[in-house]
């Protein structure tokens, strides 16, 4: 799985960065005399990946269907297991026992007003060499759906969003007791029967719009890259943003062989209502018998259909029933051991499982980490003795939820929140920009790594590239202004739908996720059609930018390992929690207004006047103006961190001459603690999994991040009081951050003195 929205982008106004070591060519964390060194390795590192390569790994992992419990699945996992031990690198397969459900029987079909049933079939395409490995596919489902079989009207609710349920409320709509059909993206597909279930639908059925990812964009498959009348998306429904992802029967545990497991009735993260994802083949005839009131404007889509919203007199049969079986998932980890830090840790991941064939989701992702494994390999061979302990990670059981890496996290917490200094992770690649997300103490860093790669199509840097795409896409003057003066490009904030969510959001180790995309079209995620012979005609077939992720990923693996310091900047992450604060604060302002207008309106009769009684409508309802909250400790807090933060770089500007000098283990102790320090052992309200104060994935987006998740849903869903307590909770962590680097500087700073005194 991966996030398929549209790259998002940050804006705003800040200070600039301040770039450390300025004075010389020193990289950040190197002092002048190992950085040239560094600069070598990583200039032999970049010539090493092979695009051959890539395409054969391709070749390889995706030739077979390859999800959970599949013999494909242990047997792709065990040739990256003998391809990292042929390399040189130590390595072995963890393995972890969990729920992973398999449809037993799925039945939709429409019984009034006529009679038609839904194929649920991707057929085989001639073309297409490994569409036909029928008894190797999983059939199309959405994992952890519970089983059900219900008949009733059907609705059609948009995207099936919030939002989209208050449209419906003012046609005077409910979908108590009814069917829902939504569309694809927009949100994580499982938020569409969460919300479903809470206005009391009682099944859902999510189809692929043409207008969204089929022939509303270009040809359809085998013609053209996207979605033809068949195709479906698999994909998880597990409530994993409100509970945790991994397995739903430990939760926050270890799925061990001998675990204690919860019942499936007993787990939280099942979803709540029977759903069943189909082609928009399947979705039209059940659409267009649909009545009732026209569908807004905005929610129409590509079907040659008038797109109504119901309810019925479309009735439907929906029936599912599933294996609820415990699989094995193989997650394969290798390790090179650091040279004289090896209790520090820089861990790279992409998974291997897939939906089907998986060529671009994950193959293209994970063909890069094997070429810098290979490399790093030959690298070892000719004397490269990287500082720190890198671990290579190859997840099992992503697709269902992050089942591999979430145990993983939770076999491993108690090591990782001592020693993981940073995790890497990537999910898939294809041709255009590099997308950068993560944790903002790293936003530094890796704008100096893409300053060092090539741009395959343009030869300019990626960096380069980037921020002239972003100077073009740029909506205002003021953003414009910042793209050109601001030092470094923002990178955005993660959310959740891929395996870095247990490192960032559990345990709180700093983290990126990286990949190039944006150039071409895709409408096979998640289907059959996702294999070679789609990567081949349609994406990066020539495997320049698989070369690029691995040339970009290997050289962020590389400085993050061989840096004396950690190259952790604490000025970006100061700017961008002033941000965060503005940026709530003008949330708050805007639901005051709205809601205030609203009211006025209602007084004044606007509703009234505007209704047409032959297509009626509900007024909304009046509602209490939001209350003030008082920002002012986390404003603080704010500006304490922003100066501990520009204290730390002038310290390390004095020291970077000499710093190799000082007791750099603990120094390097001192920085892996800050990312933890913004997390609390209570977690977020009502999730307590998730513990880190500044990103959490939305618990009605998914994919998207809600940055200072506490109080933003707490002032998105009206719940000011929470808001109130949960400044309170993110001030305080604020300033335990400020405190670590305060910390960090002192040590700096005495050493700074300390060389002093000995010259
Ligand atoms: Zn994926």
């Amino acid at each position: 799985m991966r996030r398929l929205a549209a790259l998002v982008l940050v804006f705003a106004l800040g200070f600039p960065a301040f770039v450390f070591g300025a004075d010389d060519d020193a990289l950040a964390g190197y002092s002048r005399q190992s950085s040239p060194t560094e600069r070598d390795w990583e200039t032999k590192f970049r010539a090493l990946p092979e695009p051959a390569n890539l395409r054969a790994y391709m070749q390889r992992l995706s030739a077979r269907p390859h999800h959970v419990g599949s013999p494909y699945d242990k047997d792709n996992a065990e040739w990256i297991l003998a391809r990292f031990k042929e390399w040189g690198l130590d390595a072995h397969l963890e393995k972890f026992d969990l729920l992973f459900p398999t449809p037993k029987v799925r039945v939709l079909e429409m019984t009034e007003p006529t009679r038609f049933t839904a194929k649920l079939e991707e057929p085989a395409l001639a073309v297409d060499p490994t569409s036909n490995q029928k008894s190797e596919q999983l059939p199309t489902y959405n994992a952890y759906s519970p089983d059900g079989d219900v008949t009733a009207p059907l609705v059609f609710v948009n995207y099936g969003l919030p939002e989209d349920y208050e449209k419906l409320d003012r046609l005077g709509i409910s979908v108590k007791g009814a069917i829902v059909i939504a569309k694809y993206y927009q949100s994580w597909r499982g938020v569409k029967p969460k919300v479903a279930a809470e206005h009391g639908a009682i099944g859902c059925l999510i189809y692929s719009e043409p207008r969204d990812d089929g022939y509303g964009r270009e040809d359809v498959f085998p013609q053209g890259p996207m979605r033809n009348p068949d195709g479906v998306q698999r994909g998880s429904v597990m409530d994993f943003a409100s509970v945790s992802p991994g397995d739903p029967l430990t939760p926050g545990f270890v799925a061990s062989e001998s675990a204690k497991r919860l019942s499936v009735g007993e787990a939280k993260s099942i979803a709540k209502i029977p759903t069943l994802p189909i082609s928009y083949g399947d979705a039209q005839p059940l659409l267009a018998a649909l009545k009732g009131p026209m569908a807004p404007e905005e929610w129409r889509g590509g079907l040659p259909i008038p797109y109504r919203v119901g309810p019925g007199p479309a009735k439907v049969h929906l029936k599912l029933e599933f294996n609820w079986d415990i699989k094995p998932v193989y997650d394969v980890i290798a390790k090179i051991p650091g040279s004289v830090a090896p209790d520090e840790w820089i861990i790279r991941g992409n998974h291997h499982d897939a939906w089907v064939n998986g060529a671009e989701d994950p193959v293209s992702g994970q063909a890069p980490l094997l070429e810098e494994a290979r490399s790093f390999g030959l690298l070892l061979k000719q004397g490269w003795k990287p500082r720190r302990t890198i671990i290579y990670t190859a997840w099992d059981g992503e697709e269902p939820m992050l089942l591999g890496s979430t145990e993983w996290v939770e076999a491993h917490a108690d090591e990782l929140r001592q020693h993981a200094a940073v995790y890497i992770n990537s999910d898939g690649n294809d041709r255009g920009l590099l997308n950068l997300g993560g944790s903002h103490s790293l936003e530094h860093f890796i704008n100096a790594v893409a300053r060092d790669v090539e741009d395959p199509e343009t030869k300019m840097t990626v960096w380069q590239r980037l921020h002239l795409s972003e100077i073009a896409e740029a909506k205002s003057a003021e953003d414009r202004k910042e793209l050109r003066e601001r030092p470094d490009l923002r990178i955005h904030a993660l959310g959740s739908g891929t395996d870095f969510t247990g490192f960032l959001d559990h345990i709180g180790v700093a983290t990126l996720d990286l990949g190039y995309g944006g150039e071409d079209e895709q409408g096979i995620y998640h289907s059959i059609y996702d294999d070679l012979y789609w990567y081949l005609h349609f994406s990066d077939f020539d495997f320049v930018y698989g070369r690029a992720l691995a040339e970009t990923i290997g050289t962020a693996v590389m400085r993050l390992a061989d840096a004396e310091l950690l190259p952790f900047d604490f000025v970006d992450q100061a700017d961008t929690v002033k941000k965060y604060i503005k940026d709530l604060q003008k949330l708050l302002k805007d639901k005051q207004d709205e809601i205030t207008e609203q009211n006025k309106e209602l007084e004044e009769g606007v509703f009234k006047a505007t209704n047409d009684p032959r297509k009626p409508r509900v007024a909304p309802k009046y509602e209490e103006v939001p209350p003030h909250l008082n920002f002012a400790p986390m404003e603080n807090a704010a500006d304490t961190l922003a100066g501990s933060a520009e204290r730390y770089n002038r310290a390390l500007g004095k020291a970077q001459a000499s710093f190799s000098r000082g007791d750099m283990g603990a120094l390097n102790r001192k920085l892996i603690e800050s990312e933890r320090a913004l997390t609390n052992a209570d977690g977020l309200p009502r999730r307590a999994w998730y513990k880190h104060l500044l990103y959490a994935p939305g618990i009605y987006t998914g994919y998207d991040v809600k940055t200072v998740p506490g109080v933003r849903e707490g002032i998105e869903q009206k719940r000011y009081a929470e808001a109130d307590q949960e400044i309170a909770r993110v001030a305080k962590a604020l300033q335990d951050e400020a405190v670590v680097i305060d910390a960090a500087a002192g040590m700096l700073e005495a050493d700074a003195e300390t060389t002093k005194g000995t010259q």
